[in-house]
């Protein structure tokens, strides 16, 4: 990233006195971990908005465990549908599982000039501050309308905001942009990598390990897949493309997981291993594939005539478009004037704005903290960021609301 905004000032000295403080301490105070149901929460914000005259829809995952929410505040006139910006966040957080904390990871607590607890920086510190404004958006009036959308399952693949925007699509809600809050140090970021991640398995032919010429070794099989991923992984590192506006400014390969075999004196007849890409936008990800796929299918004859029933297989586990939104486009000019600098950045983590881009909402993402504080055990952000973001809500509202 570059360097991070730095022209608005502001900072209230303690999280005690944010105007969203008792939203963050709320919404962190949900236990909202990726594989739990989140309902707790959704129906918290629900119940809120509503307390403010304002409706919520809720879109479920299957067995209604999980739910997203929207939330429109219409513009004075009563426009719901036409424009607007898009205010959204993801709900879930990662599990605390292994991790050790010094504070009670579910209760937001101040920690000298910082807060800390699972959530404050990814990312429910954004939602929070954006939500605080709600009273003063609606007493202000609007010019257009302010969409809220809360996600579910984020950290395991951006799989709840399909629903939202399914619903944002079918109520003819068409926003002008939308700003999705990850931590990024409160600056604009204009686009993000694309990923896509898959599983190899390898079906071998087991045998004693003293007679390898019987065996189809599915360990040595994989690992030489693995090799043949680790050097497109070199050539993307050395022969790029580039882009230098990105923290790694190459498109990157690597293999996550690997198992196979059950003991030294056993050919090993599975094994299976897990690959993804990150790639910038002119690299095509399928293209990579097709060459891992064809390198393996080059095995195959030497592994068929030692046994016939030995295969190669590859299942794709997830993918999440990249998306990059022009410099010039005017939610990019919001973003700037909203954090008062001139900067912009890409980053390489995948997000949902790149899911907003392509349903046609221009995007981008700005959000408190730093991502090198999420998933950490004791993740903290700085009551500055905080106040970066209240600044940046503030900023917005003058922009959206009628003149006083
Ligand atoms: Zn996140």
């Amino acid at each position: 990233m570059n360097a991070p905004a730095t022209s608005v000032s502001v900072a209230p000295a303690r999280a005690e006195d944010l105007v969203a403080w008792e939203l963050i301490r709320m919404l962190v105070g949900f236990d909202t971990t990726s594989r739990d149901s989140n309902l707790a929460l959704i129906h918290w914000v629900r119940d809120w908005l509503a307390g403010h005259g304002v409706a919520s829809t809720l879109t479920f995952d299957d067995e209604r465990r999980k739910a997203n929410l929207f939330a429109t505040l219409p513009a004075h006139d009563g426009n719901a549908g036409a424009g607007g910006i898009v205010l959204s966040g993801h709900t879930d957080v990662v599990p605390v599982d292994g991790q050790s904390w010094d504070t009670d990871p579910f209760t937001a607590t101040p920690v000298g000039d910082k807060v800390h607890g699972r959530g404050v920086t990814d990312m429910k510190s954004f939602s929070a501050t954006g939500l605080a404004f709600v009273p003063e958006l609606l007493r202000r009036g609007l010019k257009q309308p302010i969409h809220f959308a809360l996600s579910y399952d984020e950290e395991i693949g951006c799989i709840g905001v399909h629903r939202l925007l399914a619903e944002i699509v079918a109520r003819g809600v068409a926003p002008t942009g939308c700003i999705v809050g990850e931590p990024t140090g409160m600056q604009v970021v204009v686009a993000h990598k694309g990923k896509k991640a898959w599983r190899c398995r390898v079906r071998g032919f087991e045998a004693h390990s003293s007679l390898t010429p019987m065996g189809v070794n599915a360990v040595q099989i994989a690992c030489d897949i693995v090799a043949f991923v680790t050097q497109k992984a070199r050539a993307f590192r050395d022969r790029g493309g580039f882009d230098d506006a990105y923290d790694v400014p190459f498109t990157t390969v690597h293999t996550g997981v690997i198992r196979g075999g059950t003991a030294v004196n056993i050919i090993p007849r599975d094994c299976h291993f897990d690959f993804e890409i990150r790639h910038l936008p002119f690299d095509d990800p399928d293209a990579f594939f097709a060459d891992v796929r064809a390198y393996a299918e080059s095995l195959l004859p030497e592994m068929h005539k030692v046994a016939a029933d030995t295969w190669i297989e590859f299942d794709q586990l997830s993918t999440l478009p990249g998306f990059d939104t022009g410099s010039e486009s005017a939610i990019v000019a919001l973003g700037h004037h909203c954090n008062g600098a001139h900067d912009h950045g890409k980053v390489s983590f995948g997000t949902e704005a790149s899911l907003f881009h392509n349903a046609g909402v221009p995007t981008i993402i700005c959000g408190p903290g730093h991502i090198a504080q999420a998933h950490q055990p004791n993740e903290w952000i700085t009551v500055e960021q905080l106040a970066r973001c209240e600044a940046f809500m503030r900023r917005l509202a003058d922009r959206v609301c009628l003149p006083g």
